[in-house]
């Protein structure tokens, strides 16, 4: 594989209503922490349904969507930016770690060592989000950060790839 970026891709995660409830917010920041990825911006929020429904708008038409809807406008979230260190090669981005990290949609699938897989049961309360490309990693902090942006920042750590 060659080394192809210089700009480091985003990803946008989001502690779910459940996870806030259930005090799991440091538990969750400090496995992305530790992982070796960047924070590039971080907020607690009450969601609108404009909002939520954007994020959502590719599950429109899943019978499960209005449950989906109601069960992150439950209650505040925290959304949040992370970058990837350093040299970023071809399919081995923060969008790809940070999924592998948050583990599989359904809690029962997911692995032991995977956020959903040590801290959840049911996939409709299954305690975080994870964007599942680079180009929706773009969209949805757009979305939720409206405009902010990202911080720029230096890391000073060893990049997780060299
Ligand atoms: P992921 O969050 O792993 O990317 P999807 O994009 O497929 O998963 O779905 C978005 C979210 O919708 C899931 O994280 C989960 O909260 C909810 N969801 C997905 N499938 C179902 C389902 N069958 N029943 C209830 N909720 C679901
Ligand atoms: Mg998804």
């Amino acid at each position: 594989a060659a080394a192809v970026s210089v700009r480091s891709e985003i990803t946008y995660v989001m502690i779910k209503p459940d996870g806030v409830q259930r005090g799991l917010v440091g538990e969750i920041i400090s496995r992305f922490e530790k992982k070796g990825f960047k924070l590039v911006q971080l907020k607690m929020m009450k969601v609108t349904k404009e909002v939520a429904e954007e994020h959502y708008k590719d599950l429109k038409d899943k019978p499960f969507f209005p449950d989906l809807i109601g069960y992150i406008l439950s209650g505040p979230v925290v959304g949040m930016v992370w970058e990837g260190q350093g040299v970023v090669w071809e399919g081995q981005g923060v969008v790809k770690a940070a999924r592998k990290i948050i583990g599989a949609t359904n809690p029962l699938e997911a692995e032991p060592g995977t956020i959903r897989g040590d801290l959840a049961v049911q996939t409709g309360r299954n305690v975080v989000h994870g964007s599942d490309s680079p180009e929706n990693g773009e969209r949805e902090t757009a979305l939720w950060f409206s405009g902010h942006g990202i911080v720029e920042w230096e890391a000073h750590m060893k990049p997780w790839l060299v």
